[in-house]
């Protein structure tokens, strides 16, 4: 007899335990499902019909890719970074996962969204995300007192951050001019004690010559973040994911965590990646022209067999205010690499310098206070100081 599998309950996102009924999610260290309540473990139910992983073509695919995300779910957008953040129903949540901001309304998920093709399961538990946390709070220096009473632990959540990934190949054709170095011995004059004399020189020419090429090259898993929630130069900087751990999607995975739903669109995002495609085959063609220098380098592209695939990448995401302004801290959840900003007070940095200060004020007081050779000790700047401070005073 088969073992009953847990079914994904209407309108959710949990997945129901076959032993007690209780609600399971998926659990970092099982790397699989487990019962909130009695502990029963099993693997990830694979949908049926599920194809597993496999590129899509980007023209008619985009007709035909899958669409939503498997199961029903709750979805909150915010009204100020625009993130749309799907949740477990019986989780309500009032603060954007990504701002902390309170304008956050219920949304029905869009059906039409592209279906992820294959996800990283979050590997980094959730206490190991807190602990980093708390150590990146305690290392900081110069920042507000009550950032870290803000800066809630409980407010850390694991959240599978949309990308898209690209594949393609490209044929590239280029024209440039290729200069070689020479060398001319040239014979100037220059006035030497009162005496006009003749001297020689070794001068550098470039001789420049047309050159002309073709290459072909492949593009495996161009990534583009697709998240509204996550600043792109911070998405970018951590992108350190590795895409040879990705998994076929399914819906299990999703189970006691947060999804963003991707904010752009599929063709803004390969417009991304072919401007980073471009980019490498310029480099790539300007190193075929060879040559000591190169000028006037045109390179025109040819794509063929473009594929993509949505992805989800698991990121904890820990969201306060300071000012009205949001600050955040990031744990890579599956290297468990470390991201984070955070305002400075500058009530503390002024603080601080106001104590150095003192410091060499006091010191200008008790040694060059005598004055003749004790002052030489000092720093001509710290004098400096000291006076501006005299000054000022009186
Ligand atoms: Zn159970
Ligand atoms: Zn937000």
């Amino acid at each position: 007899m088969t073992q009953p599998q847990p079914q994904p309950a209407q309108q959710s996102l949990q997945f129901q335990c076959p032993q007690c009924g209780g609600e399971m999610i998926f659990d970092v260290t099982a790397a699989g499902l487990k019962c909130k309540y009695c502990k029963h473990q099993m693997a990830v139910p694979v949908p049926p019909g599920a194809q597993g992983a496999r590129e899509i073509p980007l023209r008619e695919g985009y007709q035909r890719a899958p669409r939503g995300l498997g199961v029903a779910t709750v979805s909150f957008q915010c009204r100020e970074c625009g993130a749309t953040v799907s949740t477990a129903p019986n989780e309500r949540t009032v603060t954007c996962t990504y701002c902390a901001s309170h304008s956050v309304v219920q949304t029905q998920p869009d059906p039409n969204m592209i279906q992820p093709e294959t996800l990283i399961p979050f590997r980094v538990a959730r206490e190991k995300a807190v602990e980093s946390f708390k150590s990146w709070l305690a290392g900081l220096w110069f920042r507000p007192s009550n950032l870290k009473s803000m800066a809630q632990l409980e407010q850390i959540f694991g959240v599978y951050v949309p990308y898209w990934t690209f594949d393609a190949d490209v044929h590239s054709q280029w024209e440039a001019e290729r200069g070689w170095y020479y060398y001319e011995t040239e014979t100037y004059q220059e006035v030497e004690n009162g005496e006009t004399v003749t001297k020689t020189r070794e001068v550098r020419h470039t001789r420049w010559e047309p050159a002309w090429g073709q290459r072909q090259d492949r593009y495996d898993d161009v990534l583009v973040c697709a998240s509204k929630g996550l600043p792109e130069e911070m998405a970018n900087s951590f992108a350190t994911f590795d895409t040879t751990h990705l998994m076929p999607y399914a819906p299990g995975y999703l189970a006691g965590w947060r999804a963003e739903s991707y904010a752009i669109e599929l063709p803004a995002a390969w417009a991304k990646a072919q401007s980073t495609v471009e980019n490498g085959q310029q480099s790539k063609c300007r190193g075929d022209v060879g040559g000591d220098e190169v000028r006037g380098l045109v390179v025109r592209n040819q794509y063929a067999n473009e594929t993509f695939k949505h992805v989800l990448l698991p990121v904890y995401v820990a969201a306060y205010r300071y000012n009205d302004k949001p600050f955040r801290f990031l744990v890579n959840g599956q290297t468990g690499e470390v991201r984070g900003d955070a305002p400075y007070s500058w009530i503390k940095i002024t603080l601080a310098v106001l104590a150095v200060v003192a410091v060499i004020v006091a010191l200008v007081l008790v040694f060059g206070g005598g004055g003749g050779g004790d002052s030489a000790l000092l720093l001509p700047s710290t004098h400096e100081a000291a006076e501006h401070v005299r000054r000022v005073g009186a």
